[in-house]
């Protein structure tokens, strides 16, 4: 009897989590570094290559002062917050349909793993942290998505992996919340 319990309110819990993650009504994205717009970041530069030790660079870098905050541009869950050699402090969310929005060389995190975040709320810090010591700090910001997109696939080297990865800059100005942060709820 106990176990049919737990099983029942462990498949509500996936079902609150498939309705949360797969039906949100609205997957508008909050600019994700304070105070930013387009002009922070270089459009061109998303799958640059060849781009340092990543090969090809797999999002926008976007430009501000060190200790800015960076929050979080869809809500989701913190799958990893930690540190890693190329992102520095990174923190990965899994947000609607399925995607993981990724913020690298945070100078500081101020989420953890299992968090469950709203739209705006401060997962950190730009920094310089991992491969970008050395460079003007910026947000690293990229957007997996785990549905391949069949029409971006390309031939050469990285072509397979282009698929996976959408253009965060176009995403952006595609759902964009508009400027006032303090209205970034949901
Ligand atoms: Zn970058």
């Amino acid at each position: 009897m106990k176990r049919t319990w737990r099983r029942l309110i462990l498949a509500g819990l996936v079902a609150v989590l498939v309705l949360f993650l797969g039906f949100v009504p609205s997957d508008r994205l909050a600019m994700p570094v304070k105070g930013a717009s387009s002009a922070d970041w270089n459009p061109k530069s998303f799958w640059c290559s060849p781009w340092g030790k990543s090969g090809v660079h797999r999002g926008i870098d976007i430009f501000a002062q060190e200790g800015t905050p960076v929050m979080a541009a869809s809500p989701g869950i913190v799958v990893y917050a930690g540190y890693d050699t190329i992102g520095g402090n990174v923190v990965s969310i899994l947000g609607p349909k399925w995607r993981i929005h990724y913020y690298a060389h945070l100078k500081e995190i101020a989420v953890k793993n299992g968090d469950f975040l709203h739209r705006g709320v401060e997962v950190g810090t730009v920094g310089c942290t991992g491969n970008a010591a050395g460079k003007p700090p910026h947000l690293h910001y990229a957007i997996v998505t785990q549905i391949p997109h069949v029409r971006q696939w390309r031939g050469g080297k990285y072509g397979f992996d282009r698929m996976f990865y959408l253009d965060p800059g176009a995403e952006l100005t595609k759902h964009a919340m508009g400027g006032d942060t303090s209205k970034w709820k949901d």
